[in-house]
């Protein structure tokens, strides 16, 4: 065989290859999703040339997704705004008519209307923000302006998870927990269909596969990761706190438990009052440091269970000194959870799994937390000052996201899946379900909502928090909501996220109060981020008897002309994510991984072709406008001049600020130090990240690491280097459920529906109940669960416009059980009608055969209303997708008199879209088509023509054609 050198080569054969030298690679970090994938983007004459991943990012390792890759079709979406909008003066809201106006006009406008707002009651400007990733700037403007009426999607989102992890283990599922990828050796993936980790779960469920794990999906669909699960647990939805729990019943029944575990890091053996009916039952026993007392086995004393050296009782009842009867934590679990309530059997009939499989699957999970341990030999320090000389695994984590999120028991639910966990010892252990800096936090996160606002003046705190006690709701003196969205209210007192879903409802009710100013940042909330569509569309245009609109100013930043921009009164565009600076920060969720402490940024790769401003820079550039004390001088003059400004030179605290890398003047500090005015130009030249690797000993164990507990409070990322205690009892929630029965030392709700909420469902251990809305509809006539997934390839509504993902998705079918079906005489492909207590929507239908019986499903946001998101009025997205948002109501389903509230989760406010029950029924002949339309979204000005272009190329194809010499060298390939 000749070598490759020895090929002859004819010059003037060679195709001409594209010119190098114009082209300019630049890092940066991805925005087609969530998940904040390091990229190297290569740019030829400011256009994008191509994309790839960043071998050396900590999230991806340049691993590059279908959507990641599609940037370039969204760069060159004819969706994208182009300039400031406004809507035309003497035109109706939603009619779609605007007219452009500069950007120093729509700003001065804007800051004239904040300004007289502040002055006067701050709190009639509601600002809201979908997706982005930058809300501690969000939220630190805010409170700046002095409104509480502020949160992100949170709260429609994924709240659930966030809560559960934060009021029990410290740290929760995704951005602030991770699976030990590398290590365990089984992996129980709850209710996720393509999540916000989506290249990170790819790479992990890649290891497994490798490692020989077992992989377990529970999920009513068989769609996406489920299909390569070695097991696929079809469960009914909204029934995944009974498996969770009957899976511990077994455990349990068998002694399956990590006792020392518990003993030694969580509240099980602290002792819990037990005077049912009385005032104080329920709390936690404490001396009078408020220290929580445990029984000592060898001293037979009352001890601070918070001492390293006590040996508590974990099984036991006692008297108390003060002669009220007590008992433990874990007593209190074994009497609850040993109840054939949660037995096997009981699960079954509830969760649609059968009783074998139950208990087959806790004792698999047991047998390799207890039999297949592994160990990670390095020595380390407890809290305590303790060493030991390694750290103990048990290779068993989980992951959870939307499918347990979004029912209206989901807190509980995923609370119930960490106690799960946490009794196996599996949190933040080797092979286990491990934390990532900032994560773990205190038990909960000392932060407490602000609930007190004047004119001209910074809230005291941020809008968002985690009450430990009714004393921390933001209610007035007669109980009512402080916010306009109800957080922390009765309605949902552990809305740690807000609940965005409800603003637009409760502010054209005008409850609790009339608001002035609604920004909504990038956020579809006139359609496929709200529920119940058309109702919305139609308040978004309800006017008062005086002619004014109910929510009288509509602001819309969006970088793309999405549904919501048509009820913009003012249009702000936004740019891309590949135009701007931005900072995915360790002060807010940042892209960690749990051996490293990560940040990264954004840098505009190429420079807008319109005339867009990021959003960073608006609200930088408001800020010095209204003169917020953070972002003025003593003099008044603007402290930033622009966003990067601000990034560098803003501390939270001495030394803590947005970005952890290259701190100090000479940038020589991590996590930690002065603004080094070089930062940005570091992060670009590493890549666009920072990545600060865990010594070892501080890797695991964190809620009790002597060194990482320090490390955790030297960074900022915790207020005291004491031990994180894993809360599986949660006294917070007893205090609200206290309230609920009267027995409260405190405030209590007067309406007796909000009192029986809480004595329902906060019960300060992990329980199952029916979701809200199954138990208010007649479940004969609605029998089916309806829910969505994300699919794959597109990140909710942000991708029907995109060329390349549109081909490979641009309809949605309603997908259900092909034996139910043919039984409802349903065909494959045929029409059907589906109904809820809220609406009726005709879509056509799918039959297969992975999916739960009782279910049926689509895929989330493909539907589009007709001349939005830059397509063509003919475009499959709104000629044949279609939405569930349109069944689904923001309010419970009517009961007797009383007043309608959010159907959302009881405790944290998460939106409940996945609760949703539905009958189903073939359409008549005739009926095809999907029902309902919408009006045609109107052009904006400027607005490019909806592309017939498929493909993208910045140069001509080369047509480069092998010789038969090199095809005989290095083979046809
Ligand atoms: S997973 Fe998300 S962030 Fe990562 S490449 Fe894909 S779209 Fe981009």
């Amino acid at each position: 065989m000749s070598s490759l050198s020895e090929i002859p080569v004819h010059a003037k054969d060679l195709p001409k290859f594209e010119d190098h030298d114009r082209q300019e690679q630049k890092y940066t970090t991805c925005y087609m999703c969530a998940c904040r994938c390091g990229i190297e983007v290569t740019v030829e004459d400011n256009n994008v040339r191509f994309i790839r991943g960043n071998r050396n990012h900590p999230i991806n390792k340049g691993v590059l997704c279908a959507k990641g890759n599609a940037g370039i079709m969204k760069q060159n979406s004819p969706a994208k705004l182009q300039q400031p909008l406004r809507r035309k003066p003497g035109t109706e809201r939603g009619a779609g008519e605007f007219e452009p106006i500069s950007w120093d006009e729509a700003l001065d406008t804007l800051s004239e209307r904040l300004q007289h707002i502040r002055e006067t009651d701050p709190t009639k400007l509601a600002f809201f923000t979908g997706r982005d990733q930058m809300q501690a700037l969000t939220g630190l403007w805010a409170t700046q302006f002095g409104t509480y009426n502020w949160a992100a999607h949170g709260g429609f989102c994924s709240v659930n998870m966030a809560a559960a992890g934060l009021y029990s283990i410290g740290h929760a599922f995704w951005e602030f927990g991770d699976p030990d990828w590398d290590r365990t050796k089984y992996f129980v993936l709850w209710g996720v269909a393509e999540d916000h980790a989506s290249n990170p779960i790819k790479i992990g469920l890649e290891k497994l596969k490798r490692n020989g794990a077992k992989f377990v999906a529970v999920n009513p669909v068989r769609t996406g990761y489920q299909a390569i699960a070695d097991e696929w647990v079809g469960i009914r939805p909204g029934t995944d706190a009974m498996l969770a729990l009957s899976m511990i019943h077994v455990l349990m029944d068998r002694g399956l438990i990590d006792q020392e575990f518990l003993v030694r890091y969580t509240n099980s053996p602290f002792l819990v009052v037990n005077t049912p009916g009385e005032q104080g039952d329920g709390l936690i026993l404490r001396d009078d440091d408020g220290n929580p007392l445990v029984w000592d086995l060898e001293q037979e004393a009352w001890v601070n269970g918070l001492d390293p050296e006590v040996k508590p009782a974990l099984v036991g009842e006692y008297t108390a000194p003060d002669g009220r009867p007590v008992k433990t934590v874990f007593r209190m679990m074994m009497e609850k959870y040993l109840d054939n309530r949660y037995s096997p059997e009981n699960a079954a009939r509830i969760c649609g799994i059968s009783a074998e499989d139950i208990e087959r699957l806790a004792l698999e999970i047991a047998h390799v937390a207890f039999r297949e341990t592994i160990t990670v030999d390095v020595e380390w320090t407890d809290w305590a000052g303790r060493k030991h000389d390694r750290f103990i695994g048990r290779p068993v984590s989980m992951h959870a996201m939307r499918g347990i999120s979004a029912h209206s028991n989901g807190f509980q639910a995923a609370r119930a899946i960490h106690l799960l966990q946490t009794l196996l010892g599996t949190i933040d252990c080797p092979g286990g379900f491990r934390a990532k800096p900032p994560y773990p936090k205190h038990i909960p996160p000392g932060i407490k909502p602000a609930k007190s606002a004047a004119p001209n003046t910074p809230l005291s705190g941020p809008p968002l928090g985690f009450p430990k006690a009714p004393e921390d709701l933001a209610i007035d003196d007669d109980g009512n909501p402080l916010r306009i969205d109800h957080a922390y209210s009765w309605e949902a007192p552990v809305s740690a996220h807000g609940l965005m879903h409800m603003v637009v409802t409760n502010a054209v009710n005008e409850d609790p109060y009339p608001i002035d100013t609604l920004i909504f940042f990038m956020a579809n909330m006139s359609w496929n981020s709200t529920m119940n569509t058309k109702d919305v569309m139609d308040m978004l245009r309800e006017k008062r008897a005086d002619g004014e609109y109910k929510i009288p100013h509509l602001v819309v930043s969006d970088a793309f002309h999405s549904e919501m921009v048509n009820f913009a009164d003012l249009v702000l565009p936004d740019t891309t994510y590949l135009e701007r600076f931005d900072t995915i920060s360790m002060l807010d969720r940042p892209i960690s991984e749990p051996d490293s402490a990560a940040d990264s940024i954004r840098q505009p790769v190429i420079e807008p072709d319109r005339d867009v401003r990021p959003w960073q820079e608006v609200l930088v550039e408001m800020a010095g406008r209204l003169g917020l004390p953070a972002f003025t001088n003593e003099d008044g003059s603007r402290k930033f001049q622009d966003y990067k400004d601000f990034i560098i030179n803003f501390e939270k605290s001495p030394g803590i600020g947005f970005l952890a890398g290259w701190r100090g003047e000479n940038g020589d500090k991590d996590l930690k130090g002065e603004p080094n005015p070089n930062q940005w130009d570091r992060y670009i030249e590493n890549g666009a990240f920072y990545e600060y690797h865990l010594p070892e000993n501080t890797r695991f164990y964190k809620f009790a690491n002597k060194d990482y507990l320090e490390l955790s409070k030297e960074s900022g990322w915790n207020g005291s280097s004491d031990p994180i205690v894993m809360e599986l009892y949660s006294e917070p929630l007893q205090k609200f459920r206290l309230a609920g029965q009267g027995l409260y030392d405190g405030p209590q709700p007067k309406d007796p529906a909000i009192r029986e909420r809480l004595v329902n469902y906060f019960d300060p251990l992990p329980d199952h109940y029916v979701p809200l809305e199954e138990q208010r509809v007649d479940n004969d006539a609605y029998p089916f669960h309806a829910i969505n997934q994300r699919p794959m390839m597109m990140y909710h509504s942000w991708d029907s416009q995109n060329a390349w993902l549109r081909q490979i998705l641009a309809h949605n079918f309603l997908y259900m059980n092909r034996q139910v079906g043919e039984k409802l005489g349903i065909e494959d492909e045929g029409w059907a009608w589906v109904e809820s207590h809220n609406g009726k929507i005709r879509v056509q239908v799918k039959l297969m055969e992975g999916v739960n019986e009782n279910t049926v499903w689509t895929w989330n946001a493909i539907g589009k209303q007709k001349g939005a998101w830059g397509l063509s009025e003919d475009a499959n997205e709104s000629q044949r997708g279609f939405l569930m948002n349109h069944l689904i109501s923001e309010l419970l389903p009517p009961k007797g008199d009383e007043k309608r509230i959010t159907n959302s989760d009881p405790v944290t406010g998460q939106a409940a879209w996945y609760d949703l029950k539905v009958r189903i029924y073939p359409a008549g002949p005739g009926e095809e088509g999907i029902w309902p339309e919408f009006d045609r979204v109107k052009p904006l000005p400027g607005q490019k023509p909806a592309s017939e272009t498929l493909r993208y190329h910045t140069h001509d194809a080369v047509n480069l054609r092998r010789s038969m010499a090199d095809v005989i060298s290095r083979g046809e390939k």
